[in-house]
């Protein structure tokens, strides 16, 4: 039974997208009400900078959690 499972250490970390226009900011997925992803497919969700405002579309949301093995670089 204990062969059927095996276990990898994993490291958490908060992936942030630094914006593609001021090279300093993150990219802020747009949670206010009223704010619609675009219903494309995949569907897209607004990104505000918050150093220089720059909107930027994703179908992912940032920031977003990444993990990676422990036993790794
Ligand atoms: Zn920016």
């Amino acid at each position: 039974m204990s062969d059927q499972f095996t276990y990898r250490e994993l490291r958490v970390f908060q992936m942030n997208w630094t914006c593609p226009k001021c090279q300093t900011g993150s990219m802020l997925a747009d949670s206010s009400p009223g704010s619609m992803a675009l219903l494309s497919d995949p569907p897209q969700f607004r990104h505000i900078c918050d150093r220089c405002k720059n909107v930027e579309w994703n179908s992912v949301k940032y920031p977003t959690v990444s993990y990676r093995a422990a036993d790794t670089n």
